[in-house]
Formats: C-alpha cells, structure tokens, sequence
C-alpha cells in the first residue's frame, strides 16, 4: 500500500460509520449535508457545526479538494478534467451533457440536460490491454475511496450543479473498478446515500474488462447497479489479444457469470463492442455475437477504436458500422454506435493520456481551456 492510500478523508466514510465516529451523531448529518448537498471546499464553511469538531476533523479527516490541473470544454458543452491527487498522480474525470427530451403535462416537449460523470478507478491499469493507452504505463496505484468519491463532489461544485439535479455515473474512466473492488463498490454505497449525494443505484453503471470472478461476486452483493461488458470480441483467440485476461477468464466464463447477475427487469446487461478495422467488424462477427448473446438481456454499444499515435490498429469505417449495427437491430437485439464529441470522449475517457503541448494531438470537437496566463502547458491525447 503507497502512502496515499493510507490517507484518510472525510470521503472516505460512509454516513453510518461518521454516525459512529462523531457524538453526538446527529453531527454525521450535518456535516454529510455540508460535504454531499453544498459541496463546501472546507470546514469553515459548515456554519451549524461546533468549532471544536470542525478543528477535529480538519486535522485527522480533511477534505479532499483535487486540484484541477485541466480543464477542457467540447463543443457540446461536456468537460473533461483532469484531476492531480494528493501524491502528484494524475486521473481524468468527464462531465457529459446529454439533450434529453421530456414531454410536459401540457404536451409540450421540453428539452432538458442530462449529466453523466465518467470516473476513474486507478491510475494506469493491471489488465493490460493492447488497444488502450492506460495500460501503456503500467499499473500506480488504486483509487482510495474518498478519490472516487471526491471527482463526483468536485465536478458538481465545480458546475454549480444543483443537489436534487439527477446524475449518472459510468465506471468508465482509467483503469479497471472490478480490480479496485472493496473501494469501488463502497463508493457505490456513498453516492448512493440519501442524506448525501443521492445518487440511485440504477443511475450508477460499472464497465468491466470482464473478471468474471469479479462479475459473479458483484452479482452476489446484488447493489442494483448496471453492468456493463467490454467484450470487443466474439472468438478467445482474437479477446486474448485484445485483452490478454481472457486467458484466465474466457469468453464463456464471462457470459456464465453475466447470466448469473441480477438484473432489473426494465433494463439490461450493456455489452461494448470496441469495433477495429479488419478485425472484428465483419458481418461473421456481427452473426457470432447475435448468437453468443441470445438468452441474455442484452444491448450492444458499438465503439470506434481511437487511434493514438504508434498504434498499429485502425479505426473502422462508418459504413462497416452501421452495417453491423443494423444487422443486430434487425434481428432484434437493440444496437447503438457510441456518438461522438463528449461520448466518444468518454469512450477514450480510460485512455486519454497526458502529453507534453503538441497541436497535433488535440481532438478538433475540443476547445483549449486556457489557464490565466492563457497558456496551456500539457495536452490530452485523444484522437
Ligand atoms: N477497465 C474498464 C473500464 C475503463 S475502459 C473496461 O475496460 O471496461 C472504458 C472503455 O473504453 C472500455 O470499453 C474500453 O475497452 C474502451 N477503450 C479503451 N481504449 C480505447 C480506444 N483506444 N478507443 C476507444 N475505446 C477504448
Ligand atoms: Fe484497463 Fe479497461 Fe484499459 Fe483494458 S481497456 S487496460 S481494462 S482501462
């Protein structure tokens, strides 16, 4: 364990346990409102709270505000941060807008914004893909509690996004949560706390590479959350490839455990199908994934590969895409194609790497956020 992940923060807690640990614990409340419904940045600021317990707390449990060391915003209004945490590693964070269309009483349509935050859960990643940049440096560390919870608090503060306001969260940032189990799913417990963030189960999605041990565990703790398969493959030889776990977990150990994971009824197992040209997005692969799904409560989300420099695979053409997408739809297994600006963004959130300013890099969809001086020191790597 590094240093870091010894260190505690009041987002490290849950309500229960601040109720145990503060007296009288009513305060637990108190201070969660503070933290979680007004996202104040420090102790200070917790007007009802004695001066003695705020002096207490500072010094053994201080509030994890992350530097933002970037900020980008797309066209689309979505926000891709880029978080320092407190031992000078770095992790990414994106706020996704999203129109949603509601129907009023009057019968009138009203267009409304949806939020989604994609978060991370370790800085780089033991999995080791060959298509993603994360993995390219290796493993650092886990996220601790507090940091996952602390890039949701900072990201609503930082967007004076209103408390009742409803949020999604995807586990779709850098590294693998289901490899950062104990933290990710107590995470799931905080944001989903009413007193505190209040973030719905059903509103929290969990991408994984597919540790089915993992995934059945998961299943058993049956939190509520959605689940969400990076398969990107339909035979062992090419996943393995892709994804050198699936020696240890196959294709078939997956879809067993899949099937084992409860499921709400009105919705279902998302499985992400990164598309690479020449590889896997032929008609035959569409055929072989209509056929390994059936009997699951599946939907598809096809991804375009993100190609970054020195990598030797392709991204897809748009007509390969929509062919495959179609024959899934035709055949009634519901497909979608992963948009781009802020989603497609997300897709890469995981692999977005920093790099040293370099024009050539930066992804068009994106304006440059610049810092006071109106420089802009380092760059994502996205496109
Ligand atoms: N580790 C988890 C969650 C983070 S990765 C997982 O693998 O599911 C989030 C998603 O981004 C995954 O589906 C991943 O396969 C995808 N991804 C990784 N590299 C990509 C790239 N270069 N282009 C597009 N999507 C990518
Ligand atoms: Fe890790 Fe996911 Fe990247 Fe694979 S795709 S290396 S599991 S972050």
């Amino acid at each position: 364990m590094t240093k870091n992940e010894e260190f505690k923060s009041i987002y490290d807690y849950t309500l229960d346990e601040l109720k145990g640990m503060l007296k009288p614990s009513f305060r637990a409340k108190q201070v969660y409102n503070w933290l979680y419904k007004k996202y104040v940045s420090s102790y200070d600021e917790m007007k009802n709270v004695p001066k003695e317990l705020k002096e207490d707390l500072e010094a053994n449990y201080p509030i994890d505000v992350m530097e933002i060391i970037k900020r980008e915003k797309s066209l689309d209004g979505s926000i891709k941060y880029l978080f320092k945490l407190r031992d000078g590693v770095t992790v990414e964070a994106v706020l996704l807008l999203m129109k949603e269309k509601k129907i009023g009483e009057d019968g009138v349509v009203e267009r409304g914004e949806k939020y989604t935050v994609c978060i991370s859960s370790q800085v780089g990643c033991k999995v080791g893909c060959s298509f993603c940049l994360t993995a390219k440096g290796g493993f650092v560390r886990n996220l601790t509690v507090g940091e996952y919870i602390a890039q949701i608090v900072n990201i609503k503060r930082d967007n004076n996004i209103p408390e009742n306001k409803a949020l999604n969260i995807v586990y779709m940032g850098m590294g693998e949560p289901l490899d950062n189990f104990n933290n990710f799913t107590k995470a799931v417990e905080i944001f989903s706390e009413l007193d505190g963030l209040a973030i719905s189960r059903r509103r929290q999605t969990v991408s994984t590479s597919g540790i089915a041990s993992k995934i059945k565990k998961l299943g058993e703790k049956d939190l509520g959350i959605q689940l969400a398969i990076s398969l990107h493959a339909v035979d062992d030889d090419l996943r393995s490839e892709l994804i050198p776990m699936n020696k240890a977990y196959n294709i078939a150990s997956i879809i067993e455990a899949v099937k084992a994971f409860p499921v709400d009824t009105r919705k279902k197992v998302m499985f992400e199908y990164l598309v690479i040209k020449g590889k896997n997005d032929s008609i035959e692969a569409a055929r072989k994934l209509l056929s390994l799904l059936n009997g699951i409560q599946a939907k598809v989300n096809l991804i375009y590969f993100n190609p970054y420099p020195g990598t030797t695979y392709q991204r897809p053409e748009v007509k390969d895409m929509l062919k495959f997408k179609d024959y899934l739809n035709e055949r009634g297994l519901i497909c979608t194609i992963r948009e781009s600006k802020g989603l497609d963004i997300s897709a890469a959130c995981g692999q977005l790497k920093e790099k040293e300013a370099n024009g050539s890099t930066w992804d068009s969809t994106f304006d440059i956020y610049r810092n006071s001086s109106g420089s802009v020191s380092s760059r994502f790597l996205c496109k």
